[in-house]
């Protein structure tokens, strides 16, 4: 059994190629804005294009939100990268988290192996940079009942990346699985907890007691009307929030953060 009250909850906004214009940025960062102070229990991050980071930074008045990219490349320093972003960058820009393993990294855009992905883990957290590492399997790996295989084979690189004092903080796993993400079809409470206690109980045999520190989130068409039930559940410490997150509703995704607060 983890201790879950003992791990800060994480709500991640990716806003990937959203909104398209700088006035839409600043009209969600005004409506962002204008939402109460968010729990003391919970870590709030957005992570707009890097086109879009200095508008954030120009409109988004409140201290309670960091901001993060959504890739970098796998070397930190300035070099011949064409179309890529390196850590030295996003430090220089203000940035602290980086997404990387995203699915749509990983399948759809860029085809980004796990090998890959760990490497790129190793140069954020050693540039000071914090990670927030996506796993998740596909649809037919789920029917195949392979979900741990996929989800062990993507992590494997990822936690032989990230240094032991890394997981209390600085490292955010986010289990997305891929037929969740941007589908309207959310892992249930049961399925989402099944994996999450499975991903902890396989961090514990390689980081042990540290898997306790770690914070692992859900991420998969999570909303307002069904983050509740979610948050709830003992191995889910926080949410990877899609296309909620360029809706009001993303305040109240975060406010449930309340409800793990009364368990
Ligand atoms: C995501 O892109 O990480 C995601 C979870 O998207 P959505 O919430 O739209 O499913």
């Amino acid at each position: 059994m983890s201790s879950s009250s003992a791990r800060k909850i994480f709500v991640g906004g990716n806003w990937k190629c959203n909104p398209s214009t700088k006035a839409a940025v600043s009209t969600l960062c005004e409506t962002l804005n204008g939402a109460p102070a968010f729990p003391g229990n919970c870590q709030v991050v957005v992570c707009p294009t890097a086109l879009h980071l200095g508008t954030v930074q120009d409109k988004l008045k409140r201290g309670d939100i960091e901001l993060g990219v959504q890739n970098v490349w796998k070397d930190a320093k300035a070099g011949a990268w064409t179309g890529e972003l390196t850590c030295d960058l996003v430090k220089d820009f203000g940035a602290k988290w980086v997404v990387l393993g995203h699915s749509e990294r990983r399948h759809t855009v860029s085809h980004e192996s796990s090998a890959l992905i760990g490497e790129k883990v190793a140069t954020t957290l050693a540039a000071g940079l914090s990670v927030i590492a996506c796993v998740g399997e596909q649809l037919a790996d789920r029917k195949a009942g392979t979900t741990m295989d996929i989800v062990v084979e993507q992590l494997a690189p990822i936690v032989a990346a990230t240094p032991a004092e890394a997981w209390s903080d600085r490292m955010v796993i986010a289990y997305e699985p891929v037929w969740a993400i941007g589908t309207g079809v959310v892992a249930t409470p049961e399925q989402a907890q099944e994996t999450h206690a499975n991903i902890r109980a396989w961090l514990r045999g390689k980081i042990g007691d540290k898997a306790d520190q770690a914070r692992i989130i859900y991420g998969g068409s999570v909303t307002a009307a069904n983050c509740s039930d979610l948050i709830k559940r003992e191995d889910i410490d926080g949410f990877l929030v899609g296309g909620a997150s360029l809706k009001p509703e993303f305040i109240n995704i975060v406010s449930s953060a309340t409800l793990k607060a009364k368990m």
